[in-house]
């Protein structure tokens, strides 16, 4: 039976193999982008942080496919053919004959490389200029054809001639400034730039890189006195290559000119010309994004709750903890509000702006505790909302307090076909349950459960005329914050809420 099993399973394999050979790359890749291949896994630096972040600011782009090898050591010249530039964030051992080989060929026929930092330091100290390095304190045989592609190599001291050992002074704050403004990586991009980060100086220069940007380095920073060449490109084959020395951490990667110098850089040595804009964001917005408040406060919550609109490129939102977020006619600034805080009363001031802003047509969430707000503002549960978290017996409504209960797995369904439940099926959550809450008649339920400790329904949209008003009771933590499924639901609900299609 195993055997059977085993030999049948063989077979199915190989012919899968077989099929995934003949699939076109297109069918991996987001069509009209750079591919990129990040060679990472190894680094005297924190490449755990600084390889996403290099990652986030090309996808930032979008004009990047970016995938990352932590195993360079396994490339082969067949999984480097899709890809259009490489980037080296890596310092570390040899990769072998096979990897290496590859590279070399890659970068020969016509491809990019992108060096980033310490990646002009790996494989053993080696001379670009093809001199003889002495007691490098390295046992590895170095890689030629690295320096060569770098354009540069780190040295030893030389202390009759008096040069240093190739390295930086103390980290500290400099200018970068650009010596070939009219490079396509340079062009529109301000004349220099701040950064804080290490000043490499005393390397092994090839006389065939083309300097785009150096800083002067102090001495009293430890540095070497000298303008010293951070930014440059080099040929390699019909290679290009672009390396900064910059990036020694994602400190020094936020900064605007290692942002914009990054990225160009990439796409430069990809496809020789550059396309990409000046000041590029990381957390870009599209023009008409809508404007969010968030309101929180009186009730404290998990720092995971702004991880929920991460990612939404129109979506721009603005924390602002009651009663400070109701200073100011609200109207003109915001499209929607996001309500995640708890707060028993408020000043009847404050009340007319939010008032203001629900009567002119404006977009309204309220998420999970908010729902216990305004307990004696009748405009607030009664029409606005269409519910209440009691928080004591209320017996002009026949009502005892409700009850909440932390740590449930719940099951809910999707009721109806609301626009807000765009793309949501049903699902599983942990998460904090309420029981016993009053409910607007009109209410329309979009998801339920029939969890013993929660009432049946879990959101819904209020009958309130004016405005869209959306409540989901669902949200208390991390397990709910993090869960693509109430992501997608709470998005739907601004979305929807604005007057836009979710
Ligand atoms: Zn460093
Ligand atoms: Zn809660």
């Amino acid at each position: 039976m195993n055997t059977t099993l085993c030999a049948s399973f063989l077979v199915l394999s190989s012919l899968g193999l077989a099929a995934a050979q003949q699939i076109p790359d297109k069918f991996y890749f987001e069509e009209g982008k750079i591919r990129v291949l990040i060679l990472s896994g190894r680094n005297n630096h924190d490449w755990r942080s600084t390889t996403p972040h290099l990652r986030r600011i090309l996808d930032a782009t979008g004009k990047f496919d970016v995938r990352v090898t932590e195993e360079p050591a396994g490339l082969t010249a067949e999984t480097l053919r899709p890809y259009d530039v490489l980037v080296a964030d890596y310092c570390g051992p040899r990769w072998g004959a096979q990897a290496e080989a590859a590279v070399e060929a890659f970068v020969r026929s016509g491809k990019g490389l992108a060096v980033v930092h310490a990646a002009s330091y790996p494989f053993g100290i080696r001379n670009v200029l093809g001199e003889k390095m002495s007691n490098t304190g390295v046992t590895e045989k170095p890689w030629a054809a690295w320096a060569e592609m770098v354009g540069a190599s780190w040295r030893e001291a030389d202390e009759k001639k008096g040069i240093p050992k190739t390295g930086h002074g103390r980290r500290h704050s400099y200018d970068v400034k650009w010596k070939d403004p009219s490079h396509p990586i340079a062009a529109g991009l301000p004349a220099s730039f701040t950064t804080s980060d290490e000043l490499y100086f005393s390397f092994v220069l090839s006389p065939k890189i083309h300097v785009l940007a150096t800083a002067f380095n102090a001495k009293n920073e430890g540095g070497s006195g000298a303008d010293e060449p951070l930014i440059w490109t080099n040929q390699f084959g019909k290679g290009r290559v672009f390396q900064t020395a910059l990036g020694h951490d994602v400190h020094a990667m936020l900064a605007q000119g290692f942002i914009d110098s990054f990225a160009r850089g990439v796409e430069w040595s990809a496809r020789s010309t550059v396309t990409l804009p000046a000041l590029i964001s990381i957390d870009p917005k599209t023009k008409d994004a809508l404007r969010v408040l968030l309101v929180t406060g009186g009730h404290d919550h998990e720092a995971s709750l702004y991880g929920v609109f991460e990612h939404m490129p129109d979506i721009r939102v603005t924390v602002d903890p009651h009663p400070a977020a109701f200073r100011r006619d609200l109207r003109k600034v915001f499209d929607v509000i996001v309500f995640y805080d708890m707060l028993p009363e408020m000043p009847e001031v404050q009340q007319k702006r939010l008032r203001d802003f629900a009567e002119s047509g404006k977009g309204i969430v309220v998420l999970h505790h908010a729902i216990a707000n305004h307990q004696n503002w009748e405009w607030w549960w009664k029409d606005l909302v269409g519910g209440k978290y009691l928080l004591k017996d209320e017996p002009s409504l026949s009502m005892k307090m409700s009850t909440y209960k932390h740590d449930v797995d719940l099951r809910i369904e999707p009721s109806g076909k609301h626009p807000i439940l765009k793309g949501l099926s049903s699902a599983w959550m942990r998460d904090e349950t309420y029981k016993g809450m009053w409910r607007a008649p009109g209410t329309e339920v979009l998801l339920t459960t029939k969890h013993e400790t929660s009432d049946e329904a879990l959101a819904w949209v209020s009958p309130y005329a004016m405005s869209k008003v959306v409540f989901i009771q669902l949200g208390h933590g991390r397990e709910a914050h993090e869960n693509p499924w109430y992501r997608r639901l709470v998005r739907n609900a601004i979305l929807w809420s604005s007057g836009r299609q979710p």
